[in-house]
């Protein structure tokens, strides 16, 4: 077994056409079932398979992995073992889920401890995260936003296209897939008033973005080329980047987003391998000027990743507001990481660096309530009747993503959060 990623390959375990989760993707989070302590896992279809259970029968004997790395909170201490692990482990469970392992299938099968439903088990957070960094990547993401908090003549500022504007963001509030956010409440200087006021925010969005999971530590004072940067990518979830205008509009100047950003981000459970994305990777778009010499790279960073955004309104179906594509990112993770260490700030193990909003070309592909509904001026219209120019109390924010090609589907799952009223 070569190719992980040929889209012949099936798993003995069910996996219905269309799922996120063939035997070719082979993503890695927590979960736990009931009380039970968290333990890592692999999915396949609608199983969540207990690495640790796994390794403890056996079956993952050879690897020289200890399944101690598997019976904790976070991946933390797997990611740590590096990739040659990482990839050793995923073709592992290639051979032992494979539709021809008739053995496997009758061993795991008769065991009661390794395979769970999905719909069964509760996911966790599947990295501890030391620190988390936003970038700002989309072109026209960047634009539409220029155009409208500042000037169309001037979308761009002098720097967005020498380098991949981001932010230090705050790791503790970043939650899983699940969990429901407040509104915040914060200051806002509303454009009739000549002093701020103090509330819930009038204006809470979501950003659709992806972040990927760094695997491989460096010291302080050392960089990562372009051409290392995804030895030291460990893979990538849906990222929601919970965000309120109203407030940001007022506190970002000079520093960059502050309150406006930290009261709950919300990601995937699922973190998908680079390897498993292989088959989806693309050139990005041309960039123009060219980049200083320490931003360059060779090859293909971007990968065909469908992005969607749905809201629900309580009580009503998902509708879908937004289809756009990780293709369309101008800067790339390669450029990302260059970027972020190209002074000799270090990397940690499970560090998380969001790609900043996910802007297509087309307006039914803004990854933002802002600029989908222009600022307010082109409200969605629900299918309950209702108006969306921002989000709702009680509306669910629910995100997915999946790359697919004839024959081969790999997907994030989803993210989903409720928003609560503010406390
Ligand atoms: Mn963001």
């Amino acid at each position: 077994m070569d190719n992980l990623n040929d889209q012949h390959l099936k798993s003995w375990l069910p996996s219905e056409a269309g799922s996120d989760f063939p035997i070719q993707n082979l993503p890695f989070g927590i979960f736990r079932k009931g009380v039970s302590s968290p333990h890592a896992a692999t999915r396949l279809g609608n199983t969540v398979i207990d690495l640790f259970a796994l390794a403890e029968h056996g079956f993952l004997d050879g690897l020289g992995i200890d399944p101690g790395v598997f019976n904790y909170s976070s991946l933390n201490p797997f990611i740590e073992l590096g990739k040659p692990y990482w990839r050793s482990l995923r073709k592992q469970l290639a051979l032992l889920f494979g539709s021809d392992n008739t053995e496997a299938c009758g061993r795991i099968g008769s065991t009661n401890d390794i395979l769970y439903n999905a719909a069964a088990v509760q996911m966790l957070m599947p990295v501890k995260v030391g620190d988390y960094t936003d970038f700002y990547s989309s072109l026209e993401h960047a634009t539409n936003v220029g155009c409208m908090f500042r000037d169309p003549a001037n979308a761009l500022l002098p720097n967005w296209k020498h380098l991949p504007v981001g932010y230090h963001g705050r790791s503790s509030s970043i939650v899983v897939s699940g969990t429901a956010i407040h509104r915040p409440k914060g200051q806002t200087k509303p454009p009739d008033s000549d002093t701020p006021v103090f509330g819930p925010s009038k204006e809470l969005d979501f950003e659709l973005e992806l972040a990927f999971i760094t695997g491989k530590k460096t010291a302080l004072g050392t960089s990562v080329s372009t051409a290392d940067a995804e030895d030291h990518i460990f893979g990538m979830l849906l990222f929601n980047d919970l965000s309120a205008r109203d407030i940001q509009r007022w506190e970002y100047v000079p520093l960059g987003p502050f309150l406006s950003k930290n009261f709950g981000s919300v990601v995937s459970p699922w973190i998908v391998t680079l390897d498993a994305l292989e088959p989806f990777r693309v050139p990005g778009p041309a960039q123009d000027p060219e980049v200083l010499p320490y931003l360059r790279f060779s090859g293909s960073h971007n990968f065909d990743i469908q992005m969607e955004v749905f809201i629900q309104a309580e009580g009503q179906t998902e509708f879908r507001v937004c289809s756009s594509n990780y293709k369309y990112m101008y800067w790339n993770l390669a450029q990302q990481l260059a970027h972020q260490t190209v002074n000799g700030c270090n990397i940690r193990v499970g560090d998380m660096y969001a790609s900043g909003t996910v802007s297509g070309p087309t307006p039914g592909s803004y990854g933002s309530m802002l600029e989908l509904a222009w600022k307010g001026t082109k409200p969605i219209k629900m299918p309950d009747g209702s108006e969306r120019s921002f989000i709702n109390d009680n509306d669910s924010v629910i995100m997915k993503g999946y790359c697919e090609k004839p024959g081969l589907r790999i997907g994030f799952g989803e993210v989903a959060t409720k928003i609560l009223p503010a406390l």
